[in-house]
């Protein structure tokens, strides 16, 4: 029998890759979703549990059905923009929803957490190399709420044993190269999915969120990785786990940056097309610059991204956007 791992948000982006990741290193992926923003057609890879992260009674009854040997934690509001006017949902849904789940874990027994957090902890830190130990002052109730899941971590580790692992994650891009599964919001907030759709057609132009950033062309630098590669590294960081390694953190970013204006010029390239964008004002919790200067998880987990050049990335979202999607 394959053991069980519980992904929440496993409906999602990055956690239905994770459920694939999973299967296909002999784990059962079982998925608890609210379905408020992840997709019942992207759960394919083992058994479904609805349920909601606020609701601690069916967290209880998913873990005394399944019997996880551990948690992948993706569910969580994740708009920068939306943390920045509506705070209140991102304490209750981020914060609160994962300390129920911690609890429910501990209370079940279940001691390895894979974590999903962000480079958002770090905050906006002109010309520092950001790497684990980095200082974190998130300027965004997004981050703010991942970094205060961190900190509850840690405190279940001294009271309970918990171990966890904790990904920081900077832009997550791309699809799985098969187009099983991909990017699908509603609405769609991040700039490569917003791109395909402006160059096809299906939306306006897309508009740069600010031009006045203190970079080489004015526009944000962010570090893209392949969410094929991200999700390899979870697999990795769940064995590190079972190996009794004990808690770590990872960034997991390749170190190269990307400004909004270079993602646009490959974009063109890769499809072939024009993309029509105006330039606008900054958006608001936007850091200047987001660049991962580690290589823990290289060196320590053994992860090695095969996949995340942005060619490929965008390769890969434009063959999902062009053949595959969910029904809205
Ligand atoms: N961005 C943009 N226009 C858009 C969406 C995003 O210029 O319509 C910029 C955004 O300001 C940031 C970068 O693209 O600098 C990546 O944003 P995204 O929302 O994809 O990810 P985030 O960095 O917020 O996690």
């Amino acid at each position: 029998m394959p053991e069980h791992v519980l992904v929440t948000g496993g409906a999602g982006y990055i956690g239905s890759h994770a459920c694939k990741a999973l299967r296909a290193a002999g784990f059962a992926p079982v998925t608890f979703d609210n379905l408020v923003t992840g997709w019942k057609e992207a759960v394919k890879f083992g058994p479904f549990a609805q349920g909601d992260l606020l609701d601690r009674a069916r967290l209880d009854e998913v873990f005394a059905e399944f019997k996880p040997v551990a948690v992948m934690h993706f569910a969580a509001l994740s708009q920068v923009g939306e943390s920045m006017s509506e705070p209140g949902k991102y304490w209750r849904n981020n914060v609160s929803g994962s300390l129920n789940l911690i609890e429910a874990a501990v209370d079940a027994g279940c001691q390895n957490f894979v974590f999903s957090s962000t480079c958002a902890t770090y905050g906006d830190q002109d010309n520092v190399v950001l790497d684990e130990d980095s200082s974190q002052y998130p300027i965004n109730a997004y981050g703010a709420s991942k970094r205060a899941i961190e900190d509850i971590l840690r405190d279940f580790e001294a009271s309970n044993g918990l171990q966890h692992v904790i990904f920081r994650y900077f832009n997550v891009a791309g699809a799985d190269p098969e187009s099983e599964v991909g990017e699908f919001h509603q609405p769609e907030t991040h700039l490569i999915p917003l791109m395909l759709d402006a160059i096809d057609g299906k939306r306006d132009a897309l508009t740069i969120f600010g031009t006045d950033y203190d970079t080489p062309d004015g526009t944000c630098i962010r570090d893209y990785v392949h969410v094929c590669d991200l999700v390899d590294a979870h697999v990795l960081g769940l064995k590190w786990l079972q190996d009794g390694k004990g808690s770590r953190v990872f960034n997991l970013g390749t170190g190269s940056g990307f400004s909004v204006r270079e993602v646009i010029d490959h974009s063109r390239n890769v499809t072939n097309r024009e993309v029509p964008y105006n330039e606008g004002g900054r958006r608001a919790g936007d850091c200047t610059k987001l660049v991962s200067g580690s290589s823990r998880a290289v060196s320590e987990l053994g992860w090695s991204p095969t996949r995340s050049t942005l060619q490929e990335m965008i390769a890969d979202a434009w063959r999902w956007h062009q053949t595959g999607h969910y029904s809205e």
